[in-house]
C-alpha cells in the first residue's frame, strides 16, 4: 500500500537528451518532473523488458520516483549499478519474508503530536515534509502512514507548544519523508518558530534532497539557514560515491559557507556498498565534499526491502576493515535502531578469541 502524500500528476518527458541533469530548471519543476513511472525507468537506464514485470510488481508496493539530476549519474545498460540499484523496483520486493514487517522501528507508538516522533532524550524529530524527492527500494519508511503524520499547520502549533513545554529539548530535528521537499515559505515559517523556544540550541535536518537534486540549495533556503540562531546541522543520506557529483560538492558548498554541519549517513545495503572499497571509497568521497561520515546503518527489517540484507557478522568484519583503511574522523558508526533503546544501537563485533 502507498501511503505517501504527495500525488503530484506528471508525464513522463524524455527528451532527446534525457540525461541532462537540467541545471536550469527549479528544484521544484525537478522534483514534480521525478521519472514515475517503471518502464520509463528502464528505458532511461537502458534496460531491457525482461525487467519490466518485476519492476511494475515492484512499483505497486512503492511506486518509483526519480528525479533527472539523480538518474544523470546512473551508468546506462549496468543492471548492477550502485545508484539503480536504490531505485529500481523488483519483483523481489513482493515477497513475504519472516521477520521483515511494515513498521520495523515500532515509530506508531512514540507520536505524542501528529507530525512528532520523542524516542530519544534532549532531541525531538518532526516531520516536516511525508514526501521524498527519491524513492529509496530500502526505505524504512515505505510503509509508513504518512498521511496520519505529516502535519499541517494548525497541527504544528500543537507540536510546536509541545516543543515549548519540554525544557529538556535541546535539539529539534526535521525529518519526513525529506524535509526539503516543504517549500521555503513554510520552512522559514519554522524555524522562526523553534528559533523563538529559548531551550533549543539546534536545528537538525536530514535530508537527501541536496544530493538528489543539488538545486534545492537555493538562495532562498540559504536564507532562512543563515537567519537563524540555531546551531545548524544537515545529516544527508548517500550510500554510494558515484551520488557525489560536482554539483553535489557545489550545493555543500554554498551550505557550509553559511555555518552548516554536514554529516552523512548511510545504510549498509546488499549490491550497492557491501564492500570494502565502496565504503572506503564513499568516506574519502564524502570528505572532499566536506561532509563528514556518521552512522552506517544495518538495514532495518522492512518488508519488501529483504534483498538488501547484510548479516551482522559480515556487517561487523566489513567495519573492522574498514577501521584499518581509514583515519578515525573517515569511519561511521555501525548503528542499528533497536525499537525500545534510548538511542542508535552500536552493532557489535562479537570475537571469537582465536588467538591464545
Ligand atoms: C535517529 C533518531 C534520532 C537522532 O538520533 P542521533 O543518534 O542523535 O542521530 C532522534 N529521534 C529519532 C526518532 C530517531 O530515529
Ligand atoms: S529519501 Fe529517505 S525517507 Fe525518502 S525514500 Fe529515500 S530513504 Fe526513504
Amino acid at each position: 500500500m502507498i501511503t505517501r502524500t504527495m500525488q503530484p500528476v506528471q508525464t513522463i518527458s524524455l527528451s532527446a537528451d534525457g540525461n541532462d541533469s537540467a541545471p536550469d530548471q527549479s528544484w521544484q519543476s525537478q522534483l514534480s518532473g521525478a521519472l514515475r513511472d517503471p518502464g520509463a525507468l528502464l528505458s532511461a537506464v537502458g534496460l531491457d523488458e525482461r525487467w519490466l514485470p518485476g519492476a511494475r510488481a515492484g512499483h505497486q508496493a512503492f511506486e518509483v520516483r526519480v528525479p533527472q539530476a539523480y538518474l544523470s549519474r546512473i551508468k546506462k545498460g549496468d543492471p548492477n549499478d550502485p545508484l539503480l540499484r536504490q531505485v529500481l523496483p523488483l519483483g523481489s520486493e513482493t515477497q513475504t519474508v519472516a521477520g521483515y514487517v511494515t513498521d520495523p522501528l515500532e515509530e506508531a507508538d512514540h507520536t505524542p503530536a501528529a507530525g512528532l516522533i520523542h524516542k530519544y532524550a534532549a532531541r525531538v524529530l518532526m516531520i516536516a515534509s511525508g514526501a521524498c524527492a527519491i524513492n529509496c527500494r530500502y526505505c524504512f519508511r515505505r510503509h509508513f502512514p504518512y498521511e496520519d503524520h505529516a502535519a499541517s499547520r494548525a497541527q504544528w502549533h500543537k507540536t510546536l507548544d509541545y516543543l515549548r513545554d519540554d525544557a529538556s529539548l535541546i535539539e529539534a530535528i526535521l525529518s519526513g519523508g525529506d524535509p526539503l521537499v516543504s517549500s521555503d515559505a513554510r520552512l522559514s515559517w519554522l524555524v522562526g518558530e523553534l528559533d523563538g523556544i529559548p531551550h533549543l540550541k539546534r536545528l537538525r535536518l536530514h535530508t537527501r534532497l541536496p544530493v538528489v537534486i543539488p538545486d534545492r540549495v537555493d538562495d532562498a533556503m540559504l536564507e532562512w539557514l543563515a537567519a537563524t540562531r540555531l546551531q545548524k546541522v544537515i545529516v544527508l543520506h548517500i550510500n554510494h560515491a558515484n551520488e557525489i557529483d560536482d554539483n553535489v560538492i557545489r550545493a555543500c558548498d554554498r551550505l557550509k559557507r553559511v555555518g552548516v554541519t554536514l554529516l552523512n549517513q548511510s545504510v549498509l545495503l546488499r549490491g550497492v556498498n557491501d564492500n570494502i572499497e565502496a565504503l572506503r571509497a564513499l568516506s574519502e568521497r564524502l570528505f572532499e565534499a566536506g561532509i563528514l561520515p556518521y552512522y552506517l546503518h544495518v538495514l532495518d527489517p522492512v518488508a519488501g526491502a529483504a534483498h538488501f540484507d547484510v548479516p551482522d557478522d559480515e556487517a561487523q568484519r566489513l567495519h573492522d576493515t574498514l577501521r584499518d583503511c581509514l583515519p578515525g574522523f573517515l569511519l561511521p558508526r555501525l548503528v542499528r535502531e533497536v525499537p525500545g533503546e534510548k538511542a542508535k544501537t552500536p552493532v557489535q563485533a562479537h570475537h571469537t578469541s582465536s588467538a591464545p
